[in-house]
């Protein structure tokens, strides 16, 4: 028997192409293309090498307004078998307590999993709170910044190595355990023709509104949220200096680049 993995993803604005509102402090999301958080792409391809080696399933999981359909697509079209779309206004507005507990439910009733796999944090908000919190609702053991991951048939648990500041440290873990892959530990494959066109032809994608959920609205969305943010004092101010370079020969127009990074104390020869 293969291992049955559940990995989480997020559909974040492109935070390149974000801009903060000075009068309300919030994001102007209006307009901006979101993506997979660029991190969940390292967990997911862990999950997909791991269903490669042994066999199983890849479930991928999102909590997120309708449009994250297409990041789901993506996960699809890199070779994961399934994906939930956990969708309604009533989740709106949650923090990570709300966001955590709504996924905890969501697994649970998915029923049968060795394996979850997060990524180690999302771009847009980076608490990295969500693999932690929600470890503690499953009860199940968590390891983070995981670069690679064994499973051990024989005793059903999981050998992981992770990677700290200076050392390696390596854990064998029971299953069902979650996992976050560290940040750009792996190179997430392509989508392939052949796996994007079971989007189409499978229907491979489930949609979970609360009423599939039927989860107290007390404990989820904006009202299961014990967080406020109450205002963001302190917008930096990014200033650039501009230069052009004067020199058109190359040779010249790097003496010129290294002076300049020099004068400017960015770089020692
Ligand atoms: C008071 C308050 C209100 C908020 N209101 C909103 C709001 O209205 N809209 C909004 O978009 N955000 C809102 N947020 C942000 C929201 O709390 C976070 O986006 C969310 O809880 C996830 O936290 P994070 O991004 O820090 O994830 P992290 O903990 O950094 O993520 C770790 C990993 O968990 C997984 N993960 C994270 N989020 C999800 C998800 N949704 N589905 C599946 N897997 C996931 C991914 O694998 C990710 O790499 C609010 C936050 C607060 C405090």
């Amino acid at each position: 028997m293969g291992l049955d993995i559940i990995v989480g993803i997020k559909w974040v604005p492109n935070t390149t192409s974000v801009n903060i509102d000075e009068k309300t402090g919030t994001l102007i999301r209006t307009g901006v293309p979101s993506i997979i958080n660029p991190h969940d792409m390292d967990a997911l391809e862990l999950a997909l090498k791991m269903k490669d080696r042994y066999g199983g399933t890849v479930t991928v999981i999102t909590m997120a307004p309708p449009h994250a359909k297409m990041g789901l697509e993506h996960a699809i079209g890199m070779g994961a078998d399934k994906a939930i779309l956990i969708s309604d206004k009533v989740f709106a507005g949650a923090d990570t307590l709300a966001t955590s507990y709504t996924l905890a439910k969501t697994i649970e009733k998915i029923g049968r999993y060795d394996l979850i796999v997060m990524g180690q944090e999302t771009i847009d908000s980076s608490t990295a709170h969500i693999g932690a919190q929600l470890a503690s609702w499953l009860n199940i053991p968590y390891v983070y910044y995981v670069i690679e991951a064994e499973y051990l048939r024989s005793s059903h648990k999981l050998k992981v190595k992770r990677l700290m500041e200076d050392a390696y440290e390596i854990y064998e873990v029971n299953l069902p355990a979650l996992i976050s892959a560290a940040m750009h530990s792996q190179h997430p494959r392509r989508v392939s023709l052949k796996n994007k066109l079971r989007t189409k032809l499978e229907n491979p994608i489930e949609w979970w509104s609360n009423g599939v959920l039927k989860l107290n609205p007390n404990c989820i969305g904006l009202k299961g949220s014990p967080t406020i943010v109450k205002k963001i004092e302190f917008m930096p101010k990014v200033e650039r200096k501009r230069e052009i370079c004067p020199e058109k020969d190359p040779v010249k127009a790097a003496e010129w680049l290294v002076r300049k990074l020099m004068d400017e104390g960015l770089l020692k020869l």
